[in-house]
C-alpha cells in the first residue's frame, strides 16, 4: 500500500515532537516555515511543537522564531552550554534556572530536555538529579512546565555485536567505557521523579522500555504526570508486534499516558515524517497489518476512537496548553543578544540575523 492515510480532522493530531535541522531545503527551495506547513496539510495534523536541540545557541532562537512566524506552532526550547564540558563554578548568567525562565518569559510552551541521551551526556556528564540541576527542576515543578526529556537510548546501543556498522558510524555505539551505562541514567531519572514526583514529564521514544513495559506501569502508578511518547526508535514497534496482545491492553488502559509525535527533523526527512505520522495511525486506529520498521509486519490495535484522540492530541493540549504561547519579541530580542555569541558557524549567525529583521 503506497497511498499515505491523512488523519481524519475530528482527531486534531498535534505532531508533539520534530525538530528543525536546517532553516532552508535547497532541494524543493523550502524554507522550514513553508517545510511544516506543506507536513501539515498533507497529513491532516492541526498543530506541531518543535523541540530545540542543544545542537547550537541558534537552533533554539531559530525555534522560538519560527514561533513568532507561525503563531500556531507550539515550541519547547533548550538549555544552551556555553562550553563542553560545562564549568559549574563559573557558569554565571546562564544557570540552568535562569535559562529556563528567560525561554518562558519569551514565550515557549515547554522545555526539551535532550541531556540524558548517552552522546549529549558525555559532552558534559553532569547527573541530572545533580544541584546544577535540582533549582531549574524545583522551578519547573511548581510551574507545572512541561518537559520532553531523550533519557538512554536503545539497550543494544551498548553492546558491540548488536550495533550495525551504519550506527557506529553515526556515533552510537556506548559499549566502549567511555559513556554512561544505561542502568545508572535510569537511575538519576527515578531520584529525580522522587525528589520532584509532579514534574509533567514525557519520556520520549517510550523512554526504551518496549522490552520491559513493566517498568512503565510502576512509573505510572507513581508519578500521575508522567508520559511517554511513542516516536520511534523502531525497536519499540517490533516489541509491540511481537506482544501483541499485550501492548493493545496496554495502550487501551494508559491512552492518557501516550503522546503522538514523529521525531520528524526539517527538511533531513520529510518524506519520513510523512510514512511515520501514517504508520503510527494506522497502527493506533485500524487493525490493518502494515509494513513498519525494518520491514517487519505490524498489526494495528484498533484503539476506540476517544482513546485515539487522546493519544493523537487531548494529553498533549492537557500538558501543554490549548493554544500556544503569545511570544515576546522584547524578551526574544535580549535573549539573542545574550546568546547570540555562542552560534558557531557564520551561516547560522547570518540566517538569525535575516530571521530577525524579517520577523522582530
Ligand atoms: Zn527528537
Amino acid at each position: 500500500m503506497s497511498e499515505y492515510i491523512k488523519i481524519p480532522k475530528k482527531f486534531q493530531a498535534i505532531d508533539s515532537h520534530l525538530h528543525i535541522h536546517k532553516l532552508f531545503e535547497e532541494e524543493r527551495q523550502m524554507n522550514f516555515i513553508d517545510g511544516h506547513e506543506w507536513y501539515k496539510d498533507s497529513c491532516g495534523i492541526k498543530a506541531i511543537n518543535i523541540a530545540s536541540l542543544p545542537r547550537n545557541a541558534g537552533n533554539n532562537m531559530a525555534v522560538a522564531l519560527y514561533k513568532v512566524a507561525n503563531e500556531q506552532a507550539f515550541a519547547h526550547g533548550c538549555i544552551v552550554y556555553p562550553e563542553s564540558p560545562v564549568n559549574p563554578n563559573t557558569i554565571g548568567n546562564m544557570d540552568p534556572l535562569t535559562q529556563y525562565k528567560e525561554m518562558m518569559e519569551i514565550g515557549f510552551d515547554g522545555i526539551k530536555f535532550l541531556e540524558g541521551k548517552p552522546e549529549i551526556y558525555k559532552r558534559n556528564w553532569i547527573p541530572v538529579d545533580s544541584d546544577f540541576y535540582e533549582p531549574f527542576w524545583a522551578e519547573i515543578e511548581k510551574d507545572g512546565t512541561h518537559v520532553l526529556a531523550h533519557i538512554n537510548d536503545p539497550e543494544f546501543f551498548w553492546d558491540g555485536d548488536k550495533v550495525s556498522d551504519e550506527l557506529k558510524a553515526k556515533g552510537w555505539f556506548y559499549g566502549d567505557g567511555t559513556y554512561l551505562p544505561s542502568e545508572e541514567m535510569y537511575k538519576q531519572i527515578d531520584n529525580l521523579l522522587e525528589k520532584h514526583p509532579s514534574l509533567c514529564l514525557t519520556l520520549a521514544h517510550f523512554y526504551f522500555c518496549s522490552a520491559k513495559p513493566k517498568k512503565l506501569v510502576d512509573m505510572f502508578n507513581r508519578y500521575k504526570n508522567l508520559a511517554i511518547d511513542i516516536t520511534p526508535g523502531g525497536e519499540m514497534y517490533v516489541d509491540f508486534e511481537n506482544n501483541h496482545d499485550y501492548y493493545k491492553d496496554f495502550f487501551a488502559k494508559y491512552s492518557d499516558r501516550i503522546l503522538f509525535g514523529t521525531d520528524g527533523d526539517f527538511p533531513r526527512c520529510v518524506e519520513a515524517m510523512r510514512w511515520l505520522a501514517d504508520r503510527i495511525y494506522r497502527f493506533l486506529a485500524t487493525d490493518e497489518r502494515i509494513m513498519s520498521f525494518d520491514n517487519n509486519l505490524i498489526e494495528g490495535i484498533l484503539l476506540p476512537e476517544h482513546k485515539v484522540k487522546q493519544i493523537l492530541s487531548e494529553n498533549f493540549v492537557r500538558r501543554v496548553g490549548t493554544t500556544p504561547r503569545v511570544m515576546n519579541k522584547k524578551a526574544l530580542k535580549n535573549y539573542i543578544d545574550k546568546y547570540k555569541h555562542l552560534i558557531p558557524t557564520r551561516e547560522d549567525y547570518q540566517l538569525i540575523e535575516d530571521l530577525c529583521k524579517k520577523y522582530l
